[in-house]
């Protein structure tokens, strides 16, 4: 039976609300194609409105100690953690990622981060700098919170993304207008009520949902918005910077990726076959860290072939609330379109489909018109071929050979992205000199996606501007002021 459509509403002055001119945005489930959100439409006028009542709100809670703000943010974190099979269920609704994946990984995390920066912020320390030359002086660093922050993010990862940018802006002691996705806005909008009913004060959290173009550009684009922190695709980070860096904005661009996984001559593959085979295809590959170009020393090549298709074809394409499910629907079917045309490129540069491709899948009648794709294997495309070139974030992954460990540094390096690298090998040794020789943000060795919340994220080249995670989150959530007193050098 089908259900009427949940509206999902702005969230501003700590009140739901729809648009003023109530428009509203259709969102379909994309596993099974029936209608489930009415998303509001907000654009100018609702981030005005979002604007006042942060104004309103932010000096008092910048004004909070940090122990009463970390007691908040931790509240906030226990209502995620009671409310995990709801936002899981929403998640995956609104996605098409398996139910399980939503339980287990994204809003796990989203609880975590809070926890990580409401704890995070009861052990900062100061930095100060004793001064000889040309007087005696004692410097110190002040940091204050910067006032109106604007937090956008993207569908993959929804309310795990959306928080790894609000717990740090809130906790820095700003306040944030917010708007997700409008692919996956649901759990944004139950975290308001969740951090409501936390203690959050009225406007210090505000969710505008919307278009980038209409409610995007209105944050991005508002005067009073002192920093953007963005996670998104390269195209539309580039226009957020157009707009936000002549404004002199504070700006943090995490955006997208084509990620290496270089698997040595001497790499254990038994060790290495499930967790590659997982960063290739978890969430259906739509993670900005997903290995997605498979780089494998020529001699091990037959064998990891054997062994990767082997693990691939046991990997369960389904109803993402089956629990028997690994892999769900993508985001839409615009979406699977454009991966698929992706594919196509490939196959036409050269490249042999393995795997996949648009094989038909056996689906349940109530996931049938979903957009559901294989796991695709494409071996051998030319490295200048669409396919290893631009971000596909889909099910697929390409697997090039190489006969030197310095040809995959650079068929590694060889792209305009450089977010994140694994290296599979036993040689340490080796793994060192790769890791400081490859173009990424991040770099694995021997696992993949192991993240310790205190560490730089972050991207190089095309991937991004910036850092988040522990320190250097609240380093970009507040503002500097050196403070400088002259001391004498006599007693
Ligand atoms: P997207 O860039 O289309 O949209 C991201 C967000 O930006 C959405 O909320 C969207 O409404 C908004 N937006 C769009 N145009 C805007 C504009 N002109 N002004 C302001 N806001 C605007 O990205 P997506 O399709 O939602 O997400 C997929 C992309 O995100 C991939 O490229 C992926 O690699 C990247 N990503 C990167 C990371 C990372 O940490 N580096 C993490 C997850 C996803």
């Amino acid at each position: 039976m089908q259900t009427a459509p949940s509206k999902v509403q702005h969230f501003i002055g700590g009140s739901f609300c729809a648009s003023e001119n109530g428009a509203w945005i259709e969102r379909e489930n994309p596993a099974t194609g029936e209608p489930l959100r009415l998303v509001a439409r907000g654009g100018a006028s609702e981030v005005q409105r979002a604007i006042c009542a942060a104004e309103k709100a932010a000096t008092p809670w910048a004004a909070t100690s940090a122990s009463e703000r970390s007691r908040v943010l931790l509240r906030i974190a226990d209502g995620i953690d009671a409310a995990l099979e709801a936002l899981a269920l929403a998640e995956s609704e609104d996605t098409g990622k398996p139910l399980s994946l939503a339980r287990s990984l994204d809003i796990p995390r989203a609880a975590a981060n809070f926890r990580f920066f409401a704890t995070a912020i009861l052990h900062e320390t100061g930095e100060s700098y004793r001064t000889e030359t040309p007087q005696h002086a004692l410097n110190y660093v002040l940091r204050k919170p910067i006032g109106i922050v604007g937090c956008i993010s993207p569908w993959n990862l929804p309310l795990y993304l959306f928080s790894w940018k609000i717990a740090p802006a809130l906790a820095a002691g700003n306040v944030v207008i917010g708007k997700p996705s409008e692919l996956a806005p649901m759990t944004a909008s139950m975290l308001c009520e969740i951090a409501s009913r936390a203690g959050l004060p009225a406007g210090v959290l505000n969710v505008v949902h919307g278009l980038g173009g209409e409610a995007g550009h209105a944050i991005v684009s508002h005067s009073q918005t002192k920093a953007i922190s963005f996670t998104g695709g390269t195209a539309t980070g580039a226009a957020i910077a157009t707009v936000a860096a002549p404004a002199f904005k504070k700006l943090s661009l995490e955006l997208g990726g084509k990620n290496p996984t270089i698997i040595c001559a001497d790499a254990d593959l038994t060790v290495a076959m499930p967790e590659i085979v997982r960063s290739a295809f978890l969430n259906q590959g739509q993670i900005c860290l997903c290995g997605s170009r498979i780089l494998v020393h020529q001699s091990r090549l037959a064998e990891f072939m054997a062994q990767f298709t082997a693990h691939v074809s046991g990997l369960r394409v389904g109803d993402p609330l089956d629990s028997e499910s690994d892999l769900g629907s993508l985001v839409s079917n615009e979406h699977r379109a454009k991966v698929q045309a992706l594919v196509q490129s490939g196959i036409d540069d050269g490249a042999k489909i393995v795997m996949g491709g648009n094989a038909p899948i056996r689906l349940s009648a109530r996931v049938a018109r979903g957009a559901f794709m294989h796991p695709t294997i494409l071996l051998a495309p030319p490295q200048e071929s669409r396919c290893v070139q631009e971000e596909i974030f889909g099910p697929v992954v390409t697997v090039q050979s190489f006969d030197r460990h310095a040809d995959a540094v650079r068929l590694a390096n060889g792209t305009r992205y450089g977010l994140a690298a694994t290296i599979w090998t036993r040689d340490l040794s080796r793994a060192h000199r790769m890791a400081s020789a490859l173009d990424a943000g991040i770099v694995w060795v021997n696992c993949w996606l192991l993240r310790d919340l205190r560490t730089p994220f972050g991207g190089t080249k095309d991937s991004g501007v910036g850092r988040e995670g522990g320190t250097e989150a609240l380093r970009f959530f507040t503002e500097q002021t050196n403070v400088c007193i002259a001391t004498g050098a006599q007693l």
